[in-house]
């Protein structure tokens, strides 16, 4: 078995998800007592967020790379940026080690691309649904359409995942606003929705989604240990 470096803490809430799914998909796999090998280095992210918020993206890879760069060291065979806004910088980071990246957009791809699915919402962060780096490189490899909410509901979304996910905080009412986002997306052709952000499916799962969903965080994990078990 290979050993996965994760970079988490951004946030820790999601990162203990990407633990747990790491960990079942390879009792899966292998059954019995076998689990994952991880080296995973946690940054503080009260740092990556002033960082994401005064338009600082330069300082906050160097703060990504210098991790990516410990995971080498300590023995990763490929690593993991165990979220999806901070893809922003992913190829400053890949350019900093020998080892390969998993990119959370190509894995999510993959998965779209194998439910034949044309049209696809995003739900994310407002820098991972209003900027190029995620929307672009799935569109441009996997070959279908990613639309995203409007701007108040792109401004909720945001809110909540800073305000509350990142903080532990799953309330009845978000997962509501989530539902209508959805649901609108869906009336205009979304075939699925990509939860885009590590901590949504702390929020969302299918059964409080009209179309079917692709939780970034289970995606990403599963194709972590497909590497790792290859
Ligand atoms: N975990 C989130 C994501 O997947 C948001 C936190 C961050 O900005 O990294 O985008």
């Amino acid at each position: 078995m290979k050993t996965i470096g994760l970079i988490g803490g951004m946030s820790w809430e999601s990162t203990s998800s990407y633990y747990q799914y790491i960990n079942q998909e390879v009792k899966t796999q292998l059954g019995g007592l076998h689990s994952a090998q991880i080296v995973l280095v946690s940054v503080d992210f009260a740092q990556i967020e002033q960082f994401q918020r005064n338009d600082e993206w330069d300082q906050a890879a160097q703060v990504l790379a210098d991790a990516a760069k410990k995971l080498e060291k300590a023995g990763a065979d490929f690593f993991a940026i165990a979220t999806n806004t901070m893809h922003k910088v992913a190829s400053q980071v890949e350019q900093a080690v020998s080892i390969p990246l998993v990119h959370i957009a190509d894995a999510t791809g993959e998965a779209l691309v194998e439910k034949n699915i044309e049209r696809v919402g995003l739900l994310g962060t407002a820098f991972t649904m209003e900027q190029p780096f995620y929307k672009q490189r799935i569109e441009k490899n996997f070959g279908m359409e990613v639309i995203v909410p409007n701007g108040v509901q792109r401004r909720l979304v945001h809110d909540v995942i800073y305000q509350e996910l990142c903080l532990g905080v799953v309330s009845k009412r978000s997962t509501a606003d989530f539902e209508t986002i959805i649901d609108d997306m869906r009336e205009v052709g979304a075939q699925g929705v990509i939860l885009g952000c590590t901590e949504i499916g702390m929020l969302v799962d299918q059964n409080s989604s009209s179309i079917p969903i692709f939780d970034t965080t289970k995606i990403h994990a599963k194709a972590l240990v497909k590497l790792a078990l290859s």
